[in-house]
């Protein structure tokens, strides 16, 4: 969609600046002129298709779909097909094309499941439970809501699972089975406190009312009513205020307010007469007329009661519902089993991708305790395991310790950050150096370093140390330091069999202090 809508601006057109007979005109130039790919002219056949539906001009939009449908293909154009799909159920619904949408609803299903559209798959679900809802099965409904049940975790969009809750809702509401509707209501309280939309907080009101009414709790119902906050504008809040108004009508008729209640009905009679909502009218129908029964106006009640039977049984001539039948639910149930599958697929590529996530932390963080952050040497806490590994496997070792020389005047005189670059340096040049194999580097504090010869003697140690002790006098110092150098004093000793490494840090130690005291600058063994 981004794409077309660049397209068009593109083109110097603005699409926010039409609406009605306009927009048509508007859209179907996009459809003819500006969409190049097969999606985009389907796109734009979806979105001219929504104004003529608004027109009112049923048979062309849903023509209009049919057409972006023909453009598509599977399984590239999936996630668009279904959106057309939807829409195209939606309205062969809102035209009393039943059999029609029943299609569109299994068709979606298939599409869905195969490329594992969970969202798509309940909308279709949704609809045919809906098709049973308006042929009045409410227990069939349900059956095909609680096909969801197995997925809702999986279900992304939060206002599509408070839907889908609201349908069953609606359903144990019409099936009087109460303490299942306190339940469920519940939960889609919760729910819509993440969803904030006005519509679904209304509808919620209207069936903790309805379920208050079946309690015999009246008075908290219509007080319920009272306090469902709805815009006008679309068809949804249009239905919501018309239940609403149906609903008071039924809880002041049941306390004996006939004529208020009468009154109510009859501002929702004006309201839903000719706006084509069989099931609206059929509840309008039973209203009045038991309204009318209990005002004694029997004449009345009968031509309401009329009214209703010919609503329900022209649906019911219209809704497919032996299609909606046990092997229809078979087929749904087959789909569920594959849904679990690819659901449980994912979940274990998550985990499995968690749990590497979490072996690369746990090496991290192995990483980061033995490690020197400033020079990314080795540290005290991965010596101290060296040394004892060195020591249970009787490895005979070096110990060169090194020391810079007055290094906290270059603290002083160019400042702490020029000191940590010295340090850098220092540990860059000696892991630089001692790579070869046996040899491990380890800044032990501050600005002094200990190097561990494996199966060394003296004479390669003290080697060792003189190149290097000559490769950082030699090392290019002016660049960091100006003009003055860097030296370093190394200490020498080889660890003896059976000694406490206490003693081998003594000597070097020793050693150390001799090559300071002797003018710094070069290697001393003890
Ligand atoms: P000598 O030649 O006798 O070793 O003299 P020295 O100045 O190098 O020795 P001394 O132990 O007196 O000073 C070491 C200084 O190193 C003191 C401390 O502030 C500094 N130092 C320790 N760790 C760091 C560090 O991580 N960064 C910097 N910039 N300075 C550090
Ligand atoms: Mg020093
Ligand atoms: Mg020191």
């Amino acid at each position: 969609m981004e794409t077309l809508l660049k397209k068009i601006s593109e083109s110097g057109l603005d699409a926010s600046s039409v609406s009605g007979e306009k927009a048509l005109t508007f859209w179907h130039h996009i459809h003819q002129h500006v969409a190049t790919t097969p999606q985009e002219k389907a796109q734009a056949l979806i979105i001219s298709s929504e104004y003529q539906a608004q027109l009112k001009q049923g048979s062309a939009c849903i023509e209009e779909l049919r057409t972006a449908l023909s453009l598509l293909m599977l399984p590239q154009d999936a996630e668009l097909i279904l959106e057309v799909r939807h829409c195209l159920a939606d309205r062969l619904v809102d035209f009393g094309e039943y059999g029609l949408a029943l299609h569109e609803y299994i068709a979606s299903s298939t599409i869905a499941v195969n490329n594992s559209f969970i969202d798509d798959y309940v909308l279709s679900v949704l609809g045919m439970g809906n098709l049973c809802d308006a042929y009045g099965d409410h227990t069939r409904a349900l059956r095909y809501y609680q096909k969801i049940d197995g997925i809702d975790h999986a279900i992304s969009s939060r206002s599509l699972r408070l839907r889908y809750k609201l349908y069953m809702l609606a359903c144990y509401i019409e099936l009087n089975q109460i303490a299942l509707a306190e339940d469920l209501i519940k939960e889609c309280e919760e729910l819509s406190i993440l969803v904030s939309d006005k519509v679904l907080s209304g509808q919620i009101m209207l069936y903790q009312a309805k379920i208050y009414r079946l309690k015999g709790k009246i008075g908290e119902a219509i007080r319920c009513l009272g306090g469902v906050q709805f815009a006008a504008g679309n068809i949804h809040s249009d239905w919501l205020s018309n239940m609403i108004r149906l609903e008071l009508g039924c809880c002041l008729s049941l306390v004996g307010k006939l004529h208020i209640a009468s009154w109510v009905l009859e501002s929702a009679r004006k309201k839903i007469i000719g706006k084509g909502n069989p099931m609206l009218h059929l509840r309008l129908c039973n209203a009045l007329g038991s309204t009318s029964e209990k005002l004694g106006d029997y004449k009345a009640a009968l031509k309401y009661n009329k009214q209703a039977f010919q609503v329900e049984s022209s649906q019911m001539k219209k809704i497919p519902i032996s299609e909606l039948g046990a092997s229809q639910l078979r087929r749904l149930s087959r789909f569920e089993l594959q849904l679990k599958l690819i659901l449980s697929e994912i979940e274990n590529r998550e985990l499995k991708e968690t749990t590497e996530h979490q072996k690369h932390t746990v090496a991290q963080l192995q990483k980061d305790v033995f490690t020197d952050p400033l020079t990314g040497l080795r540290n005290r806490r991965w010596l101290d395991v060296k040394l004892k590994e060195l020591l249970n496997h009787d490895i005979p070792f070096a110990f060169l310790v090194i020391d810079i020389d007055h290094f906290k005047s270059i603290n002083d005189e160019l400042s702490h950050l020029v000191g940590d670059k010295a340090i850098m340096n220092v540990a860059h040049e000696l892991s630089d150096y001692f790579q070869f194999e046996g040899a491990s580097c380890v800044r032990f504090g501050g600005e002094e370093f200990l190097v561990i010869l494996e199966q060394s003697d003296i004479h390669q140690a003290k080697e060792y140390a003189e190149q290097y002790r000559e490769r950082i006098y030699l090392f290019d110092w002016p660049q960091i330091l100006g003009e003055r150098g860097l030296t370093v004093s190394i200490g020498i000793t080889l660890h003896r069999e059976g000694e406490n490494t206490q003693r081998t840090f003594y000597r070097a130690d020793k050693a150390l202090y001799r090559a300071k005291a002797n003018g710094r600058n070069q290697v001393c063994c003890e």
